[in-house]
């Protein structure tokens, strides 16, 4: 089981490879998010041992779980899931990035908090973009607004952008998406806005990582392919 974790990421990392080089790109360009949800401190040190880049968690619980533990040790830690704002004081100032700041109150809340520990919070804006009512995150639009306004929240750093495409009927179907995404970065970083770098754009899972990986995404966040299928309901 151990054995297969640190095998699959070997996998990964040589179609992440594969796929910059037929994109023109450097692979060092990209980086390999482990999304460790209902995988245990175990199996995550397993995938931080094998060489991921950073781990993303989604429940606050289950990072507060699996941090005492060392689970995470080495390596950044992100977290990626719907962050509710009553939360927010145990997600900030513990992890490297909260990749998932997906409306404005979210977004103030972080910066009460930030203000409230003495740091900057390192964050992405999370897009809808495919406009989805089942999911949340900022129109292209907002995340543009929002980017403009960025000065009155001194205690965040907006460091790029973060995407879950719609569920893709077919193998492709989402690099019209993750080409927008692409677009939509460059947009923002060209108006310089203060607090503002856009370096980073979180996009692609296991079924889509190589499209995400030739339309530009610079972080991919994989689950399904590292640790195996997760177990819905299972005791763990
Ligand atoms: C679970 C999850 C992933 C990884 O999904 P897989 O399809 O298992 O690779 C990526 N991003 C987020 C936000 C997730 O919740």
């Amino acid at each position: 089981m151990m054995q297969e974790i640190a095998e699959r990421v070997a996998n990964i990392r040589a179609e992440m490879e594969k796929a910059a080089r037929e994109a023109g790109r450097d692979p060092s360009e990209i980086l390999l998010c482990a999304a460790t949800k209902m995988n245990d401190a175990a199996r995550v040190r397993v995938a931080v041992e094998a060489g991921v880049d950073c781990c993303g968690e989604n429940r606050v619980q289950e990072l507060l779980e699996k941090l005492p533990q060392g689970a995470y040790d080495g390596k950044p830690l992100h977290f990626i899931g719907h962050l509710q704002t009553n939360k927010v004081r145990q997600v900030v100032g513990k992890v490297d990035l909260i990749q998932s700041v997906d409306r404005p109150e979210l977004l103030q809340a972080i910066e009460k908090e930030a203000a409230k520990q003495g740091l900057v919070q390192r964050i992405l804006l999370e897009v809808n973009i495919g406009a989805e009512a089942s999911k949340s995150g900022f129109t292209p639009q907002g995340a543009m607004e929002i980017a403009s306004r960025m000065a009155e929240f001194p205690h965040c750093h907006v460091e790029g952008l973060m995407a879950i495409p719609p569920i893709s009927e077919e193998p492709g179907g989402n690099t019209k998406y993750f080409a927008q995404m692409r677009q939509l970065l460059v947009d923002i970083r060209a108006k310089k806005y203060d607090n503002v770098s856009m370096a980073c754009l979180s996009m692609g899972m296991t079924d889509d990582f190589t499209d995400a990986i030739r339309e530009g995404s610079t972080m991919i966040r994989v689950g399904t392919a590292i640790f195996g299928a997760r177990q819905y309901g299972a005791a763990k």
